[in-house]
């Protein structure tokens, strides 16, 4: 599937916001969002106040660079949201963290959504026992997520999975430590997301025009 390929700390630049795209360095003072706190591009001036349309597509580009959706993609995922009882703005979070790329993220056995994807699409991740390698699947309530024995011995995966301790386990996830195996203990709510600052409502109208 195709991917942004670019540079992704313009994306963080662009958006205004740490958006984790690139792993340990985003908790380094090398991030660009500590240094270089402007929009990408040589004109970085802005005339006048944005548009209620341009806050609103903003916000939609700034969730879907965070979890590395594409547009057609996320179209999807907005519809289920919409079909499905609730908030469509929380049920939209609630699809998107389920992701299995992002579950892998979260419990620190990778150091970026896009790592885990990476990891994903190589057939190192199991869910309960067997191999999936669709980075999309839909964790549910009781999956048991790991990567393969010889990832685990890997250095780099064991400096991951301490930094995502120190930032604090998400809720609906429970990191069995030292054996790089989590378990999705429910679904994930509004509240799982703090890491990324998300104006959900604003997407919802900008898809209801
Ligand atoms: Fe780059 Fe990560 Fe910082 Fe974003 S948060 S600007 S991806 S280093």
């Amino acid at each position: 599937m195709a991917r942004h390929t670019g540079p992704k700390c313009r994306l963080c630049r662009r958006e205004d916001q740490k958006l984790y795209l690139k792993g340990e360095r985003c908790h380094t003072s090398k991030c660009a969002m500590e240094n270089r706190r402007y929009p990408p591009g040589e004109r970085t001036f802005r005339y006048g106040r944005p548009s209620e349309y341009a806050i609103q597509l903003r916000e939609k580009q700034k969730m879907k660079r965070a979890y590395g959706v594409l547009e057609a993609q996320f179209r999807n995922f907005f519809q289920k949201a919409e079909a499905a009882r609730g908030i469509t703005g929380e049920n939209l979070l609630s699809l998107l963290e389920s992701r299995l790329d992002n579950a892998v993220y979260r419990l620190g056995l990778a150091g970026s959504r896009s790592q885990a994807r990476q990891f994903i699409d190589h057939g190192h991740v199991l869910v309960n026992g067997e191999k999936v390698d669709v980075p999309s699947y839909q964790v549910e309530k009781g999956d048991v997520i790991e990567i393969t024995d010889d990832m685990k011995e890997n250095t780099e995966v064991k400096k991951y999975t301490s930094l995502a301790e120190q930032r604090g386990m998400s809720g609906w996830l429970d990191l069995e430590g030292g054996k790089a195996r989590g378990k999705v203990l429910r679904q994930p709510e509004r509240s799982d997301v703090n890491d990324v600052e998300f104006e959900e409502q604003l997407i919802v109208e900008l898809y209801s025009k």
